[in-house]
């Protein structure tokens, strides 16, 4: 079972299915919508999702010709993509509050990436917020 929620609260989902595999997606309406880098993303059945609050409180955004971004008209997370035809439906990875053992299998979509974010650089990695003061050298 796989449970998530937005950030406000209002809208929660379960899932009686395993998570897919796990994608970064780089296309540039996901970067759009979710104002971020990539979206990361996996694929469950449609006949195994349920909303379990707040249905009424989604909104949805046809990207492209029958593909619907869902999110909460609250707080603004973007929750599911959903396209009509298909048997499953692709998770917002960022909403999901249960803890998956898998990893990332790949960076789809690099041909429409941010021009600042490259995923082979390795970064610094911090427990917590820090901005950087100066600019790089
Ligand atoms: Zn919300
Ligand atoms: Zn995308």
């Amino acid at each position: 079972m796989l449970t998530g929620s937005c950030l406000c609260g209002s809208v929660s989902y379960e899932v009686d299915a395993p998570a897919g595999p796990i994608v970064h997606c780089h296309c540039a309406t996901c970067r759009k919508a979710h104002g971020s880098a990539f979206s990361s993303v996996c694929e469950v059945p449609r006949d195994k999702f349920r909303w379990t609050r707040g249905e009424a409180l989604l909104r949805a955004y046809e990207s492209s010709p029958g593909k619907f971004r869902r999110f909460c008209s609250q707080c603004g997370s973007q929750i599911l993509a959903d396209r009509v035809t298909r048997a499953t439906v692709l998770l917002r990875l960022g909403c999901l509050d249960t803890p998956l053992s898998d990893r990332p299998r790949c960076h789809i979509w690099r041909s429409d990436s941010a021009s600042w974010y490259d995923p082979k650089h390795d970064l610094p990695e911090l427990p917590e917020g820090f901005v950087p003061t100066s600019p790089a050298a």
